[in-house]
C-alpha cells in the first residue's frame, strides 16, 4: 500500500485524458483559453496503462478519468476498459460535463465505467449557458436520462455553489436529485487559476447553505457525522424519507486534508501531489526513456513522497497558477 509522510494511504489516482474541454466554465477555465497540451505532449492509452497498472500494484484501488472533458478524448471507452481490466483496480468511474454523455453512456457503461459524476450548476438554461459560457442544458438533461437508462449507478451532481449566481436554486436542484435518484454535491469554489480566483467572488460558506437548507428539508447526519470510510471529501447527510443524500465539499469553510487519499496524472505525465500545491513529478520523461516497471514503481514511492501536508487557499489564494481543467477537479 502507498502511505505518504503523513501516514495517510493513497488508493485513489484521478487521470485527466484530456485538458480541453467542450465547455468553458467560469471557475474553471478563462474564455479564450487555447494554451492546450500538444497531443505528442499527450500520455497514449499505452503509457496510461502502465502508469495506472503500476499504481493498481502499489494499491491503488480506484481511479477516476476526468479532464478538461474527459468525453472529447477519442476512444474514451476503449480506455476505460483497459484501465478496468487491470489488476487491482476495483473501481473506474468518470467526472463528466454531459454534454455528449447522451452518445457515450452506453459505451461507458459496457466499458467497466459504473458511477459518474456530472457537473450541472442551474437547471435554468439560461443561467447554465452563461456560468459554461455555451452550454446547453437540454443536452445535459438527455445525457443524465440516457446514464440513468445505460445503468450507471450512482450518479452523482456537483453544483459548484455561487452566491448571487446559483445560491437560490440549490433547493430546486435538491429536488431534481430527489426527483430522479441522483445524489447531490455542493462545491464550494476554490482559488485553482485565475477563472477559480474571480470566481471567489462568489464565495459561499456551504456551512450556511447546510444550515439553510436544514429549515426546509429533515436532514440525517449519519453517526460518522457524515464522512464516508475510504471516500471522497464531501460530507453528507440524507433527507428524511428518502433515498437522497446531499454532500458538503468545503475545501475553503472546513478543509479535509488531513483524510486525503488521492493523487493526479495531468495528460502530459505530470503527477500532482496536491490540487492547491505545486509539487509535482514528471513521469512521461521516464516512460519516453524506457523505464521498467520496477523502476517505474520506484518513481511513484518517490513522488508520493512529495504529497504535502495541507493546501493553503486560505492563506496563500494566488499560489496555483494553473487552471482546473488541466488537473481535473
Ligand atoms: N469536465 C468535467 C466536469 O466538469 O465534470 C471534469 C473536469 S472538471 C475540472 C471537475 C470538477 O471541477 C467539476 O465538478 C467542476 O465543477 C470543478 N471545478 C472546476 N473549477 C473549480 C473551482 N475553481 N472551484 C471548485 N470546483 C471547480
Ligand atoms: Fe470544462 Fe469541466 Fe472545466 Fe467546465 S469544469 S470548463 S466542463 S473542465
Amino acid at each position: 500500500m502507498l502511505i505518504d509522510r503523513f501516514q495517510r494511504p493513497i488508493e485513489y489516482i484521478r487521470l485527466s485524458v484530456t485538458d480541453r474541454c467542450d465547455l468553458r466554465c467560469v471557475y474553471c477555465m478563462p474564455k479564450s483559453f487555447k494554451d492546450f497540451a500538444e497531443p505528442d505532449e499527450w500520455l497514449t492509452f499505452d503509457e496510461i496503462e502502465r502508469v495506472i497498472g503500476a499504481f493498481a500494484a502499489l494499491g491503488v484501488k480506484r481511479v477516476r478519468l476526468t479532464g478538461g472533458e474527459p468525453l472529447v478524448r477519442r476512444d474514451l471507452p476503449e480506455l476505460a476498459g483497459r484501465l478496468g481490466r487491470l489488476p487491482g483496480v476495483e473501481d473506474l468511474s468518470l467526472s463528466t460535463n454531459a454534454m455528449q454523455l447522451a452518445k457515450h453512456a452506453e459505451a461507458i457503461k459496457s466499458a467497466g465505467v459504473h458511477r459518474i459524476n456530472v457537473s450541472l450548476d442551474s437547471l435554468n438554461a439560461d443561467t447554465f449557458r452563461d456560468t459554461t459560457r455555451g452550454g446547453r442544458l437540454d443536452k445535459v438533461i438527455d445525457g443524465l436520462m440516457a446514464a440513468k437508462l445505460a445503468g450507471l449507478n450512482p450518479i452523482k451532481i456537483n453544483m459548484v455553489a455561487m452566491r448571487g449566481v446559483n445560491e437560490h436554486e440549490i433547493p430546486d436542484m435538491v429536488d431534481f436529485c430527489i426527483e430522479h435518484g441522483f445524489t447531490l454535491r455542493l462545491i464550494e469554489t476554490m482559488p485553482v487559476g485565475d477563472s477559480g480566483r474571480d470566481a471567489g467572488d462568489h464565495y459561499l460558506d456551504l456551512q450556511r447553505v447546510r444550515a439553510d437548507l436544514g429549515k426546509r428539508f429533515d436532514l440525517i447526519t449519519s453517526v460518522t457525522g457524515g464522512v464516508m470510510p475510504g471516500g471522497g471529501p464531501a460530507r453528507y447527510v440524507q433527507i428524511a424519507g428518502t433515498d437522497t443524500r446531499i454532500g458538503f465539499i468545503t475545501p475553503i469553510s472546513q478543509h479535509f486534508c488531513e483524510t486525503c487519499n488521492r493523487v493526479r496524472l495531468s495528460v502530459e505525465g505530470t503527477l500532482y501531489l496536491c490540487l492547491g500545491q505545486n509539487d509535482r513529478f514528471e513521469l512521461r520523461p521516464l516512460l519516453r526513456a524506457g523505464i521498467d516497471d520496477d523502476g517505474l514503481k520506484a518513481a511513484i514511492l518517490e513522488a508520493i513522497d512529495l504529497k504535502p501536508e495541507r493546501h493553503e487557499f486560505r492563506e496563500e489564494p494566488d499560489k496555483i497558477v494553473r487552471f482546473m481543467s488541466l488537473t481535473g477537479g
